[in-house]
C-alpha cells in the first residue's frame, strides 16, 4: 500500500500569509509550513483511492505526480474537500470517458449533486467533462487489492466518513480520520491494530468542531497504532518545534509525505 499526503492543512492559510508576525503562527521558511487542503491518495495493489478534493486537488495532483484515479470518496461536504471536484474529469477522460464510482454519506451525496448537477450519471454530458456514479459509502466496501471500511465521526453537525483501508495482499491496515472533533468508540475499535493512523489535530487550542493537538495524542495513544500522523493543521502549528514536542510514534504529517507500506 502506498499513501500519497496530498494536503495537510485547512483554509485558514490567507491570515499567515497576511500576518507572519501573528503570535504562534509559523515559519514561512519551512517548506513543512506550506499546507494545501487535507486531501489523501491511497493505491493498494495498483488501484488508486483518492479521499477528498478541496480547492488545492489540481495543483496537488501536479506536484505529486497523480495521474490516475479509479474510485473517489468524499469524507464530508465542506468545500475544503469538495470544490475541486470537478478536475477530476481528467480521471474520466482517462477511464474512456466514462464515469468516476464516488462513495460519500448522505449530506456528500446531496451536496455534490447540487454543486456539481452536470456530472451525474454514467457518462460525461460532454466529451472532457467529468462524470460520477454516486453511491452511498457502505459500512465495507471490496475493492481491488483490499477493502475500505468506513465509520462515522462527529464534526459540528456534520457527519464525517472516518476510513480504514486494509490492504490484503500486503496485510497492512491505513486509518484516515479528519474533520472529527471525537474519535467515538466503533472508530476506535476499527482504528485497532492499524499499521499508521491519522487524525485530525487542528491547531494547540480546541476547537468546537475539531480535535486539537492535545487531544489527537491521546486518542493516538488510546489506539496504538506503531505511528500515528496529525493533519488539518492551520497556520498556529509550526513544524519542526511541534513535531519535535510529540511523543514517539506520533508526528505531523505534511504535503508530499509518502508511506509505503509493505
Ligand atoms: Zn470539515
Ligand atoms: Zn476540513
Amino acid at each position: 500500500m502506498e499513501v500519497v499526503f496530498l494536503g495537510t492543512g485547512t483554509s485558514q492559510g490567507v491570515p499567515m500569509i497576511a500576518q507572519p508576525d501573528l503570535p504562534g503562527a509559523c515559519d514561512l521558511n519551512n517548506p513543512r509550513n506550506w499546507r494545501t487542503r487535507a486531501s489523501v491518495h491511497v493505491v493498494m495493489d495498483g488501484y488508486h483511492i483518492q479521499v477528498d478534493a478541496g480547492p488545492d486537488f489540481r495543483s496537488q495532483c501536479i506536484s505529486n505526480g497523480i495521474d490516475e484515479v479509479d474510485l473517489f470518496i468524499l469524507t464530508h461536504s465542506h468545500a475544503d474537500h469538495i470544490l475541486g471536484m470537478d478536475d477530476m474529469r481528467r480521471f474520466c477522460d482517462l477511464r474512456g470517458f466514462s464515469a468516476l464510482p464516488v462513495f460519500s454519506n448522505p449530506n456528500g451525496i446531496e451536496r455534490i449533486k447540487v454543486i456539481f448537477p452536470y456530472a451525474i450519471g454514467d457518462k460525461p454530458v460532454v466529451r472532457g467533462y467529468p462524470a460520477f456514479r454516486v453511491s452511498e459509502m457502505p459500512g465495507k466496501l471490496d475493492c481491488h487489492g483490499g477493502r475500505i471500511l468506513s465509520t462515522t465521526l462527529p464534526h459540528g453537525s456534520m457527519d464525517v466518513l472516518g476510513l480504514i483501508f486494509v490492504d490484503e495482499q500486503a496485510g497492512k491496515k491505513f486509518v484516515y480520520y479528519t474533520d472529527c472533533e471525537d474519535v467515538p468508540e466503533e472508530a476506535l475499535e476499527l482504528a485497532r491494530g492499524a499499521d499508521v493512523v491519522v487524525l485530525d489535530a487542528l491547531r494547540h487550542e480546541p476547537h468546537s468542531t475539531h480535535m486539537h493537538i492535545e487531544k489527537a495524542v491521546e486518542v493516538a495513544l488510546e489506539i496504538g497504532a506503531p505511528q500515528t500522523y496529525l493533519t488539518h493543521l492551520t497556520f498556529m502549528v509550526d513544524h519542526d518545534p511541534v513535531n519535535a514536542s510529540l511523543p514517539e510514534g506520533i508526528a505531523l504529517a505534511y504535503d508530499g509525505l509518502r508511506l509505503n507500506l509493505h
